[in-house]
């Protein structure tokens, strides 16, 4: 035992994180085999630049700003201009009616959710997720003493099962997480699926006579195809904290930038909101970067090239039928959820990556054991790549190509 180290953090230097451990990986293949031979498809680093447009909205809030202003401290809750440009911008997209007050800038979705649930979880409250899930979530719940309460995966769709959710919610549930578009299934929960959980969740808080909330981590709400639309949350359920991030839809994951929206409907919203204040605080970010606070807010309407993520999106498709794989139904996102044709996908991980130089992360990664997640923010051409040796991966078990 450490007289060092926590207990926390020794359960954390133990478990590591398996998908760096992928990304290291990678980069030791790359060396040993050259850039071209190895196919990485392990990690979710966005793999289109950002807009035009937001570089120079950056350099133009640096040459225009007051330094003392641009470089100092603010309200923790962020500059007002920011808050009220998201709110209008919200407001102009789906119809809402949210104010400044509503908005807490934050550094990205992960310190919205942090945020959120510093001001929620008291020790020994439990928190639900669904399989398979971002697994972080795991790290952000015990921060705060939070039990992690899981609803088992349900393939092939990975639509929540509705029994199963309302099974795992006892009375010591204070919050469910839920990411739409979906890290990794890529699957997209449409609005049946949103007002059934909305009705589960709405008995519950009945039952058992206290809030719980719906915790939305949206860092993909904008990347989606074939003209998929992500039902706006706060619409379904009264007591929806939104964490959203402009990590990936302005693919800027290192810039840190995000808010946490708190509608007037929720219970205690107003303390909530102030609450967000000293969260933000206490938990050391003190405000969100200045900067990208400044800049996001004058290119609201732009984004990242989602049509470059949908051509790899469509390459990949064919190249898992033709190697006889299936995979969930890939709405959004750019993670393509793959069924190994056995249970246990740390052998196919194994020998995609032995034999084939194909890196994908294990499902057992995000909970769910039978699937692997390839993520297809790369190069275009290095799928085109790929294609041969996935098609080989697929022989290798005896599959033959499937037709649509
Ligand atoms: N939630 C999910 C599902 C993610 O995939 C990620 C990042 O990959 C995050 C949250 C964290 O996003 P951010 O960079 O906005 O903190």
């Amino acid at each position: 035992m450490s007289k060092v180290i926590s207990t926390e953090m020794e359960r954390l230097l133990a478990t590591g994180s398996t998908l760096r451990a992928m990304f290291e990986e990678g980069k030791k293949m790359r060396r040993e085999f050259g850039d071209e031979n190895v196919y990485d498809f392990s990690l979710g680093n966005p793999s289109v630049p950002a807009p035009a447009e937001l570089n120079a909205a950056m350099k133009e809030v640096i040459d225009t700003t007051d330094s003392m202003m641009l470089h100092g401290y603010m309200s923790n809750a962020g500059y007002d201009i920011s808050r009220e440009a998201i709110a209008k911008d919200l407001n102009e997209r789906f119809g809402t009616s949210f104010r400044m007050e509503n908005v807490t800038m934050t550094v990205g979705a992960a310190n919205a959710l942090v945020i959120a649930m510093k001001i929620l979880i008291n020790p020994g409250d439990e928190v639900v997720v669904f399989a398979p899930f971002f697994l972080e979530y795991r790290n952000y719940i015990s921060n705060f003493g939070g039990v992690t309460k899981v609803v088992p995966p349900n393939p092939p769709t990975f639509m929540p099962d509705m029994k199963a959710f309302a099974d795992v919610i006892t009375e010591k549930t204070r919050a469910v997480i839920i990411d739409n578009p979906n890290n990794p299934s890529g699957v997209v929960y449409d609005e049946e699926t949103i007002k059934a959980m909305a009705k589960v969740m709405e008995e519950a808080e009945e039952k058992y006579g206290h809030p719980i909330f719906l915790l939305s981590d949206e860092p993909y709400r904008e990347i989606v195809y074939d003209g998929t639309t992500v039902p706006f949350l706060t619409k379904y359920y009264r007591n929806t904290l939104i964490c959203y991030s402009y990590s990936k839809s302005m693919s800027i994951p290192g810039e840190r930038i995000g808010y946490l929206l708190i509608p007037d409907e929720a219970d205690e919203s107003r303390r909530i909101m102030d609450a967000s204040s000293i969260g933000i605080r206490v938990l050391g970010c003190v405000n969100a970067p200045s900067l990208q606070q400044l800049a996001i807010v004058r290119v609201l309407d732009k984004r990242t090239d989602v049509s470059v993520y949908d051509k790899n999106r469509r390459a990949l498709m064919q190249a898992m039928d033709e190697a006889g794989l299936e995979y969930a139904d890939p709405k959004g996102t750019f993670y393509m959820f793959v069924k190994t044709p056995f249970e246990d996908d740390t052998e196919f991980v194994k020998r995609a990556k032995e034999k084939y130089h194909v890196l994908c992360s294990s499902g057992a990664a995000f909970d769910c054991q039978g699937y692997v997640r390839f993520a297809y923010c790369v190069d275009y051409d290095m799928i085109v790549r790929a294609t041969p040796h996935i098609k080989a991966l697929g022989a290798s078990y005896g599959l033959s190509p499937r037709t649509k």
